[in-house]
């Protein structure tokens, strides 16, 4: 059964999916320390020494629960279906949603958001069922799409689909937005791919290695669909839901679970947007009435996205490999406190 939001929505679901092993680590000579079971279930297997894998001397193993796991054969649409189809039908009822994938750079992030031509991924998959969900519904074109896609990189906001100058964040009616971010009117799935690929190649790259993503970039989908509805008194009024989808930047040097620890982090050259969605997740989880969205742009531009009565799904991408255990581990040591919104 799928898991699902309640209808207040306020709950987070934590997804985790792990990634074959790669052709890399195979050489390297890497095992695999990640098991699932149950499609729920994640057992890690800790070594005495995550270096000295031929001897494989066992600790002890840990084991987390979450709303679904995903094990290393999952296709793209199983990892769609399960953790994002909901919200795609929510959007369309004129509701907040987004999904989130986390993890360390080399996890899978960006081959579970935005895929490959032969093996699209959610972002794609998204567009793709809510355009047939669109056309199963209306007959009158009724419904408009409009995508933009934005980074964040450096507490900087750049447009992907029309790059330039960074962008400002303006308080407005709607909430925060960044002026001047194109609004691309979409009218059928087969133009996304191309878009958002060429979008991804539009991601800051790390200046010491061309050709390359930066792990320290931010990578916001937001599809906005507006339509118009008749109330009880055949007035027509318009609505609006947001869908976001994002592929944070590599979590791997801000693995702090703790609000102690993340303010002895904040000096540090670490990514300040994920600490700061960190934090607001902290406060989230805690209760607090005050969450501290302001502190970062991506919490400033989530901020209508995340808690109060928006769906929110985290995908926790890991790697099965023993050498990448201790970003396996916090990860989900992460997504396990994600659990407890
Ligand atoms: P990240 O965005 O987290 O840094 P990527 O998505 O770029 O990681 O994945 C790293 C590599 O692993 C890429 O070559 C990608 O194609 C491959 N990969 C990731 N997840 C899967 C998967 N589920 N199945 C097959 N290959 C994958
Ligand atoms: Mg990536």
């Amino acid at each position: 059964e799928k898991p699902k939001h309640g209808n207040g929505g306020s709950r987070i679901l934590v997804f985790v999916r792990l990634r074959p092993l790669s052709k890399k680590e195979k050489e390297a000579g890497s095992r695999s320390c990640v098991r699932i079971v149950n499609q729920k279930e994640v057992y890690l297997t800790e070594f005495a020494n995550e270096n000295d894998y031929l001897r494989l001397k066992r600790l002890r193993g840990r084991h987390f629960t979450f709303d679904a796991s995903f094990p290393d054969t999952s296709s793209q649409l199983d990892v769609y279906s399960t953790s994002t189809s909901e919200l795609v039908e929510a959007v369309l009822q004129g509701r907040n949603g987004s999904v989130f994938c986390y993890g360390a750079t080399g996890a899978g992030k960006t081959f579970t958001m935005l895929g490959t031509v032969e093996n699209p991924g959610v972002m794609v998959l998204a567009i793709k069922d809510l355009f047939s969900k669109v056309r199963r519904r209306s007959c009158d074109g009724n419904h408009v799409v409009h995508l933009s896609y934005l980074e964040v990189y450096n507490e900087t906001v750049r447009d992907l689909l029309s790059p330039g100058r960074p962008l400002v964040l303006r308080e407005d009616k709607q909430g925060i937005v960044a002026a001047g971010l194109t609004q691309y009117r979409a009218y059928s799935t087969d133009e996304v791919m191309v878009l958002l690929q060429q979008g991804n190649r539009n991601r800051t790259t790390e200046p010491t290695r061309a050709n390359e993503t930066s792990s320290r970039s931010h990578a916001i989908l937001q599809v906005m669909v507006e339509y118009r509805v008749k109330d009880e008194n055949n007035n027509v009024i318009n609505r609006v839901g947001k869908l976001s989808l994002i592929d944070l930047a590599g979590s791997e040097r801000a693995i702090a679970t703790d609000q102690r620890t993340l303010r002895s982090l904040e000096g540090a050259n670490i990514n300040r947007s994920l600490l700061a969605l960190s934090s607001c997740i902290n406060a989230l989880v805690e209760g607090k009435k005050h969450v501290p969205y302001r502190n970062s742009k991506l919490t400033q531009l989530l901020k209508d996205s995340l808690g109060g009565a928006c769906n929110t799904v985290m995908i926790a991408n890991i790697s099965p490999s023993n050498l990448s255990f201790s970003e396996t581990q916090n990860t989900l040591h992460w997504a396990d406190r994600a659990k407890e919104i």
